[in-house]
């Protein structure tokens, strides 16, 4: 086992299985049901099994869920392929299906009933619920439960040929219905669906339920470590009664572990999914979901997710993890890689009154100020300019140190320029300012040695490539959507903003899955899906400081 990996408690249990001589070869699984597109939770399972598996040279199954035909969409099959590879990690030869075992948990269950411990229940959907009694009182038995062996093997038989409609019996396991545990109140195995299933076709009219196929499924595939989040936990006593009763060469062990659950958004693929329904966002993969399609798209890298899930760590208590843990990931992962730009989110032009109508300067600026080895670049200069909004105020404050009436600021790389007026329109908002620009300045050659307190960014106005810029933020206000019985009623109505910003020009030709930091404004990266030669579009990936850390440290309080 790697010495880099931190031990969380399902690694120290592998590591001591590995040692005792339990296992040779350490078998996990990821085991989506293909109901929708992978989230941020399932990155930290993903990590975990393909991890561990890694780790000791074991190797792990890509397994889908395919148990629930009509839910279920070959286009979410593709999807979590590519979203498991592009976080880095490899099945090999190990893409399986639940359905790919349909034969033989039908011979299972055939197995259970021969041996009287599973029997054809005719009670309706609602008896059944009603007969299952509550946490706090005892179910009671189905009058079907006392039905013999042949009688059952019979009926099951005409269930899978088809003589049955929906929900007219069910296979259920004879266990115990006053259980405490209401998992082993004889669950369903069985239930009768005439549904087309997109891998098996027609050949199925019965589909097994979650708990016997994937009990089962893990059996098949000889896993040895069966790594599920907390809400399994219930089930495991079911998943120990199967492996009881159908004695597999490999007796896989069930642990659990507990969901990572992000502030300010929803890790649930149906919650996901409503807000495609309402048209809240584009799709899967708009880059504020925290699907890893959105977070791709948006231009997080593997390696940050990889990072982020590790830190969040492997625990047994269910907790909030603060989306600015995410995003300091995201942000060190391009801090020493990705290339300085200029770029002006929202321009004011600037003209420089004392520069020469046509001149145009190139000035060199550095690629990166911590990294000489990353080279520099030209810059084009000219009489007009684009600086942010943002960095003139009428009224500054004395702490203002970018640009004010009668003030000085660098412009990073070029010159020192002085405000000498500002134009307004009709409802006093500044369209323009008219400055000079001292010639002794020049950043690296000029002869002047003069010193200001700010250093603002620009863009030449000749020659400034217009972008389509998003803005992303939180996509809900509250802390902990998730627990809301309607998130949607919680969506921060800013959390894109697009503007219209001019580019330094070697932004023209930043291709498509690079990242580069804009100075002073966040890591930006083209946009994988609107972006085209002819028309930028950008998208920031994080800011360069967590903005939201105070106002979320408030809101996590008592949330842990
Ligand atoms: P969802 O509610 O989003 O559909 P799920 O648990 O039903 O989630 P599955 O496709 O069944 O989704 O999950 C595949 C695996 O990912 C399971 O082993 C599940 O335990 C794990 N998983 C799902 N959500 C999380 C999460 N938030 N944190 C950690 N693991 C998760
Ligand atoms: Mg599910």
């Amino acid at each position: 086992m790697s010495d880099a990996a931190p031990r969380d408690f399902i690694r120290q249990i592998i590591h001591d299985d590995l040692e005792t001589g339990k296992h040779d070869t350490i078998v996990t699984r990821f085991p989506p049901e293909p109901n929708g597109y992978l989230h941020v939770g399932h990155v930290m399972s993903i990590c975990l099994n393909f991890g561990v598996a890694a780790e000791t040279g074991g190797h792990t199954f890509l397994r889908f869920d395919d148990t629930n035909p009509g839910k279920e969409d070959q286009e979410y099959v593709n999807a979590i392929e590519s979203d498991v590879r592009w976080l880095g990690f490899d099945w090999e030869d190990r893409l399986t299906h639940a359905s790919d075992y349909f034969d033989g948990l039908y011979a299972a269950a055939e197995k259970l009933v021969e041996k009287g411990l599973a029997y054809v229940d005719s009670l309706s959907a609602e008896e059944i619920r009603e007969y299952r009694g509550t946490l706090t009182e005892p179910g009671k038995d189905s009058p079907y439960r006392g039905r013999q062996v042949e009688e059952n093997l019979d009926l099951l038989r005409r269930m899978r040929d088809g003589e049955f409609g929906d929900g007219e019996h069910v296979l259920r396991a004879k266990i115990d219905m006053s259980s405490p545990n209401m998992n082993l109140r004889d669950p369903a195995l069985y239930r009768i669906r005439h549904i087309t299933h997109q891998r098996t076709g027609d050949t199925w009219c019965i589909y097994p339920m979650y708990d016997f196929a994937h009990t089962l499924s893990d059996a098949f595939e000889a896993i040895t470590h069966s790594l599920c989040t907390l809400e399994f936990e219930d089930h495991r006593p079911l998943y120990d009664w199967l492996l009881d009763q159908v004695r597999p060469a490999n007796r896989p062990r069930q642990i659990e572990f507990s969901r990572l659950n992000l502030a300010y958004t929803i890790t649930s693929k149906r919650k996901l999914g409503a807000l495609i329904d309402a048209g809240v966002v584009s799709g899967w993969d708009d880059p504020r979901m925290p699907t890893i399609a959105g977070m791709r798209r948006r231009g997080y890298s593997a390696a940050a997710l990889r990072d982020f899930v590790a830190r969040a760590g492997v625990t047994k208590k269910d907790k909030l993890i603060e989306m600015g843990m995410l995003e300091n990931s995201v942000r060190e992962s391009f801090g020493d890689s990705a290339e300085r730009r200029m770029a002006v989110l929202k321009p004011l032009k600037v003209v420089v009154t004392n520069y020469p109508e046509k001149q145009i300067e190139m000035m060199r600026a550095m690629n990166h100020p911590n990294d000489a080895n990353m080279g520099t670049r030209e810059v084009p200069f000219s009489r007009e300019l684009w600086i942010e909004q943002d960095d003139f105020m009428i009224d500054a404050p004395r702490k203002f140190f970018r640009l004010k009436p009668n003030g000085e600021v660098r412009l990073r790389s070029a010159y020192i320029i002085r405000c000498d007026e500002f134009v307004t329109d009709s409802n006093g908002t500044v369209v323009e300012l008219h400055c000079t620009y001292d010639p002794d300045t020049r950043s690296g050659t000029g002869s002047s040695d003069r010193k200001v307190k700010g250093t603002i960014h620009w863009v030449s106005a000749e020659h400034a490539v217009d972008a389509e810029v998003r803005l992303y933020d939180r996509l809900f206000t509250e802390v902990n959507p998730n627990t809301a019985d309607d998130p949607n009623s919680l969506l921060n109505p800013n959390s894109l903003e697009s503007v219209a910003a001019k580019l330094e020009p070697t932004l023209a030709d930043l291709a498509v899955g690079e990242a580069v930091q804009f100075e002073r404004l966040g890591y930006f990266s083209p946009d994988v899906v609107d972006d085209s030669a002819s028309s930028r579009v950008f998208n920031r990936i994080v800011t360069l400081r967590d903005s939201w850390a105070k106002i979320e440290k408030q809101a996590m309080q008592g949330q842990n």
